[in-house]
């Protein structure tokens, strides 16, 4: 067996990225190295990424996370999807729930036969054929053997890295508080030999995980990997975030209302609701924004609205030598999706994966990061759709954004939808055919042409069998219990260990 010349791993940073980085290596490979974790109280974390998307679950698993000592932990709830506002045109509403759409066959999906059904007048509306969907605008939830629900979390942002600490620091991480003055690097190789910190402390290791968040201290101010500006695509850069009390009721989604130059999120945990409106500078003055965030909130504010400045993109190279950047270090997409965290989680698990445990990075690196291009790249395309579809000309934003050129992967599967009515997903999408359905269709899009399925049928037992369906489902979520008692019975952060 080869030697391990690399064992010592040196976290920079200890927001979601750094302690998730933490407790995936020390879970999966800690006999095998030294994990030492550097974060300074003083900087601080960039305090948001409170919603999920379901990958968080198999994440969970992987660490053998409990899901209701976390829920308590972090205040979280429960989450189907995302209702989208005004997007399509001002007064619209769909909602991308995180289920499957009625049922596939091999020769096509379900939709075609839906499509069918409203060329002939009947059906109702794509998301009756989807379990999450209908539970969704019930409001409810609840988790049975039964049924498998497909879902995810809304959680407290802060309170998610204190309980990753909590859970693994004491399973082998050493942790150093302070700030981190400077970065050594091997005179030949570059490679980074040391972060020093304010004290004089040198933390030597082996290999450097990059969390120090928008700044990126070692993949950028030190190794200058580059970074790749989408703001032509994703041309939000601003977000101003604010929380409100808890809510009489907590819905068992996000909200995404599309605004003047942007759009909002509503985030409801158990203890409160994150608000806060993404916006785009050249269209909106941080005065104008605050004033329409603080025009459209539920209840009081109970904190200053906080500026948050980002550039949409990716860092070109995410591994650089032997430093590897996770979270807001290697790029960030902008929230609409919530896909940030699953980003880190599958950037942790690739390294993990590509471990270089006898020094050879440069091979590994060059398969992580063509991998994580991939990855960045679909949800790119998959986030772009949304501000590409809007029908609205009510501002120059909106303006903006309907007219603007995307890029040809995105043009052509549109295009495929739109003349043909077919959606996929390709080997390295991280959404399914049920989520470019919902917005697609969502957002107005209908298609020109579709599979005949449906015909095969006959008109008759093609309504029978929608209406069978969509009736089940309905039955299913009548019995359900609304989301909120749910919660208090689950996993209340009131009532304690159970
Ligand atoms: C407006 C907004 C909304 C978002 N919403 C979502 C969402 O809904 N869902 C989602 O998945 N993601 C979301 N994200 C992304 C999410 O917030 C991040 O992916 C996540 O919080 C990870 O951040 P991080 O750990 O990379 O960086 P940070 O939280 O910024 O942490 C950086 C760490 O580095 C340390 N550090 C930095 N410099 C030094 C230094 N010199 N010395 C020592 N330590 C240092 C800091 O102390 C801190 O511990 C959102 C982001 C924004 C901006």
């Amino acid at each position: 067996m080869q030697s391990q010349s690399v064992k010592r791993v040196v976290i920079a940073g200890g927001g979601t990225a750094g302690w998730t980085a933490a407790a995936a290596l020390v879970q999966q490979l800690g006999p095998l190295l030294d994990i030492t974790l550097v974060e300074s109280d003083e900087i601080g974390t960039v305090g948001v990424g409170e919603a999920t998307i379901p990958t968080i679950r198999t994440f969970h698993a992987l660490l053998g996370v409990d899901e209701r000592e976390f829920m308590r932990a972090t205040q979280a709830s429960f989450k189907l999807g995302i209702a989208f506002e005004n997007w399509g045109r001002p007064g619209d509403r769909y909602i991308h729930a995180f289920g499957d759409i009625g049922k596939s066959t091999w020769m096509g999906d379900f939709h075609n036969m839906w499509l069918m059904a409203k060329s002939r007048g009947f059906g109702g509306e794509l998301g009756d054929y989807c379990f999450e969907w209908q539970a969704a605008r019930a409001g409810k939830f609840a988790l049975s053997e039964a049924s498998q629900i497909n879902y995810a979390y809304h959680f407290d942002a802060s309170l998610y890295a204190a309980f990753l600490r909590q859970k693994f620091e004491s399973r082998g991480v050493k942790r150093i508080e302070g700030k981190i003055a400077r970065v050594e690097q091997d005179g030949q190789s570059g490679h980074v030999t040391a972060l020093v910190m304010e004290s004089g402390a040198q933390v030597e290791g082996d290999l450097f995980v990059d969390c120090t968040g928008f700044r990126g201290l070692l993949i950028e101010q030190t190794l200058e990997a580059g970074y790749e500006d989408w703001r032509d695509w994703l041309p939000t850069d601003s977000a101003l975030a604010v929380q409100t009390g808890p809510a009489d009721r907590i819905l068992p989604y996000t909200r995404a209302i599309a605004r003047s130059a942007g759009w909002q999120w509503r985030i409801p945990l158990q203890s409160r609701v994150g608000n806060g409106l993404v916006y785009c500078s050249a269209h909106q003055s941080e005065e104008e924004a605050r004033a329409e965030l603080l025009a459209n909130l539920d209840r009081p504010p109970l904190t200053e609205p906080r500026l948050i400045r980002y550039v949409t993109g990716r860092r070109r190279k995410v591994w650089d030598k032997n430093v590897i950047a996770l979270g807001l270090a290697s790029g960030f997409l902008e929230p609409l999706e919530s896909t940030s965290i699953h980003l880190i989680q599958i950037g942790a698990m690739r390294l993990i994966q590509l471990f270089p445990f006898g020094g050879n990075f440069e091979a590994l690196a060059a398969r992580y990061n063509a991998q994580l291009r991939n990855e960045f790249e679909r949800i790119r395309d998959f986030i772009v759709l949304h501000y590409k579809l809007t029908e609205r000309d009510d501002t120059p934003f909106w303006h903006a954004c309907r007219d603007m050129e995307i890029p040809g992967t995105l043009a052509d599967r549109i295009a495929l939808f739109r003349d043909g009515g077919y959606a996929y997903q390709a080997p390295d999408d991280l959404f399914r055919v049920a989520s470019w359905l919902f917005v697609m269709i969502g957002q107005g899009v209908t298609p020109r042409n579709y599979h005949h399925m449906g015909a095969l049928l006959g008109e008759q037992r093609l309504r029978r069998a929608l209406e069978s369906l969509k009736a089940s489902i309905s039955r299913a979520v009548a019995k359900m219990p609304e989301h909120k008692g749910f919660l208090e019975r689950y996993c209340s952060s009131d009532r304690g260990d159970r």
